[in-house]
């Protein structure tokens, strides 16, 4: 790239910026990449914006629609990463490094598309179940619904991971229905906006849903309400002023938070030198000083080990950093890039400056450091850096001062609960690792380790053969810690999309309940169907649809019977005397026959629309069924969740049924929900 680029802001789906402000320098060269623009910006109309036209449409939507459209987006942008590529090696990052960024912020929209075609409906009410009777004769029941919050969120990037930091917070929301403004870090803002003009010239994303700040926020946090949003990545300090911001606090708008936090790994008394996970906490120590150039949130700072390993461990480590080749990434062979900005640089420099205070300095790499690479002395470059504290209890500076960088320091315990306390002078964290051969030592130290950590990562050999590592939050899991690290929460598959939702607890009938929640919920008004219900395509059949079946005696034959076929002799069915002496007082049938009498009892066997019955969920068996009991089944049709075409299937949906069997009492035998794939009318 030889002309800088002039970054623009995406307002009311306008682009706007044309006069530079800032320059914003490669970290490999010092040559200027890109200029922030000078032109101030209209927050009024961008707010107005987002909650006029964005909230429309979005809301136009329901979530199997924006499932969808996010995985068309990960498609969209997977086909054009290598454009993020080239312009991600400006912040520094080495291809592994900008890996994390671009195929792992991709890879979270692929994520959040499949939680949400799996786990949510074709609507925006989220049921969160199971009701609860609230009145003895359940004509007044109560659950809860999560709903869009009707406002809008405003993520704060860092300028570590500029694309998956901007994915992550956008693809729950998005999901959510809540129309972005996204505002990233300056210095790597140039890799948000390439993204960014991707996202927008895919076509896919309805107008209004998203919209870009570079630079400031001006009096954007004045213009917040109540139903909006605000999620920030960066320094804690910056995040205890944003989040105390007045507005923010009077109108009780959600502020969540992920700071920096000075992560562990502790090496348990257990492992010996010889062992190999003393050879994997090393591997792992050193790969997350230099991954990233140790500028990731989840990296190791603080390195706690048994005393008596300590000279092993800080020679084991020096041996691996000092292989680490420092230089341009575009080289052959290295390893670690440039730190993402010269003023990171200087302050990297500067936290190691007070670290080292009464510290020891193990491996000082910059004295005499000279990366490689053509232009690299004016490049950001910081070398791997390893300082050991002996006395950790008295130093408060080791677990408060963060240098983002590949800096870590190494420091001694005299027995475990000494290292597990150390780890809490963190004052919460992210994520910690504790490398351990031996399982009670864990369950000893997870509950301390726990409480001042968002993850936690159990290492040892079995584990390692497929360990995704210390530092890689996971869609799935949580990411973001208590304390230091934020007091937020992020990731967590569906829980992060919850995070953007309203939850509110709704109480009625069951009639109500279920009109409400789009599902049927027991006790509620059915529709007795004509026609069997299994006869009818997924479109033709609506929630509330019921069949009650004929009715079957259960004789001993049947338990003798089932008894032989399933091998099942448990007392209960077949010891007279036992069964007597039991809290039934009689012989009983077995659930499982229960259960298939009542398949028995509701299916239609002819070839039909139902493709597939693949699982049952929430089965109780409630009362005994006895000999002589007779029972009958009630099939209502619970919920339907649409799914989107597939190449090698037939068009299809899932419903789940409601089935409760009874006896001749009334009284209910068994509760269940059973899961059947069904084709829509023009499959083939
Ligand atoms: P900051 O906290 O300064 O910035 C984080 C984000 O907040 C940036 O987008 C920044 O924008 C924005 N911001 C800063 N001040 C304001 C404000 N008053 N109003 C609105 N937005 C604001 O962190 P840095 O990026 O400077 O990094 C500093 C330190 O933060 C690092 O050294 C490291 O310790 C920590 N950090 C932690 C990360 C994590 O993942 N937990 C990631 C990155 C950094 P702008 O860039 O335009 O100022």
């Amino acid at each position: 790239m030889t002309t800088p680029l002039q970054l623009q802001s995406l307002v009311a789906d306008r682009w706007i910026g044309a006069a530079p402000k800032q320059a914003l320098r490669s970290a490999i060269n010092g040559r200027v990449v890109a200029h922030t623009h000078d032109e101030a910006l209209d927050f009024a109309e961008m707010v107005a914006h987002a909650r006029g036209p964005g909230l429309k449409n979005l809301l136009a939507t329901h979530f199997q629609d924006r499932a969808r459209v996010l995985k068309a987006l990960a498609v969209f942008l997977m086909e054009r990463k290598e454009q993020l590529y080239a312009i991600s090696a400006h912040t520094g990052a080495t291809r592994s490094d900008s890996w994390i960024d671009v195929e792992g912020g991709i890879g979270t929209l692929f994520a959040y598309a499949s939680i949400g075609g799996k786990d949510l409906p074709s609507s925006n009410v989220l049921h969160e179940g199971p009701p609860m009777r609230l009145g003895a004769e359940n004509h007044f029941i109560g659950s809860h619904v999560l709903v869009p919050r009707r406002g809008i969120a405003l993520h704060i990037n860092a300028f570590n991971f500029p694309i998956w930091g901007m994915l992550e917070k956008f693809a729950p929301s998005f999901l959510a229905g809540m129309p972005c403004l996204v505002k990233p870090a300056s210095a790597t803002s140039y890799v948000a906006v390439e993204a960014v003009r991707l996202m927008m010239d895919s076509g896919l994303l309805p107008a209004g849903c998203l919209q870009l700040i570079v630079g400031g926020t001006g009096d954007l946090f004045e213009r917040l309400e109540e139903p909006d949003v605000v999620t920030f990545t960066g320094s804690a300090d910056t995040a205890m002023s944003l989040r105390s911001h007045p507005n923010v606090l009077r109108r009780s708008i959600p502020f969540n938070a992920e700071a920096d936090s000075l992560n562990c790994a502790i090496l348990a008394p257990d492992v010996t030198a010889d062992d190999p996970e003393f050879e994997l906490f090393v591997k792992e120590v050193a790969r997350e000083m230099t991954a990233k150039a140790g500028q990731k949130c989840t990296a190791i700072r603080r390195v706690i080990v048994p005393r008596k390993l300590i000279g092993a461990v800080g020679a084991a480590l020096k041996a691996r950093l000092a292989k680490v080749t420092v230089g341009d990434p575009a080289l052959e062979g290295i390893r670690m890039g440039a730190l993402a900005s010269h003023a990171q640089q200087a302050d990297v420099a500067e936290k190691v400056a007070l670290l080292a205070e009464g510290n020891m300095m193990l491996l000082d790499g910059n004295k005499g450091f000279a990366p490689k690479g053509e232009g690299t002395d004016q490049g950001a470059f910081f070398a791997p850096t390893l300082l050991m504290c002996p006395k950790p209890l008295a130093n408060e500076r080791v677990h408060s001062v963060e240098a983002f960088g590949p800096v870590s320091t190494l420091m001694p315990y005299d027995d475990f609960d000494e290292g597990l306390h150390l780890a809490t002078l963190g004052r919460g964290s992210l994520v910690g690792t504790l490398a351990t051969k031996t399982p009670a030592l864990a369950a000893h130290a997870v509950p301390t380790f726990a409480a001042w950590h968002g993850r936690l990562l159990v290492l040892d050999r079995e584990a390692a053969m497929e360990s995704t590592g210390h530092g890689s939050p996971l869609p799935k899991l949580k990411h973001g810690g208590p304390g230091r690290a934020g007091g937020g929460e992020e990731l967590g598959g569906l829980r992060s999309v919850k995070h953007f939702l309203q939850r509110c607890a709704v109480q009625g009938s069951p009639t109500m309940l279920s009109a409400v929640t789009g599902e049927y919920q027991r006790g509620g008004a059915v529709t007795e169907s004509d026609i069997h219900p299994f006869r009818r395509h997924f479109e033709d059949v609506e929630v509330g649809m019921s069949l009650l079946t004929h009715r079957r005696t259960v004789s001993e034959a049947d338990i003798v019977n089932f008894g032989g076929l399933s091998g099942d002799y448990f007392y209960m069915h077949f010891d007279d005397v036992a069964a007597k002496q039991s809290a039934f007082g009689q012989r009983i049938a077995h659930g499982y026959f229960v259960l298939s009498a009542a398949a028995g009892l509701f299916v239609s066997p002819a070839p039909g629309p139902v493709l597939a019955n693949y699982g049952l969920e929430n089965l109780r068996f409630v009362t005994p069924v006895a000999i002589g009991d007779t029972i009958q089944a009630r099939l209502t049709a619970k919920r339907k969740i649409d799914r989107p075409p597939r190449d090698d299937q037939p068009a299809q949906g899932v419903i789940g049924w409601d089935v409760a069997v009874t006896n001749q009492r009334g009284e209910l035998c068994a509760s269940y929900e059973i899961l059947t794939l069904v084709a829509k009318r023009n499959a083939g």
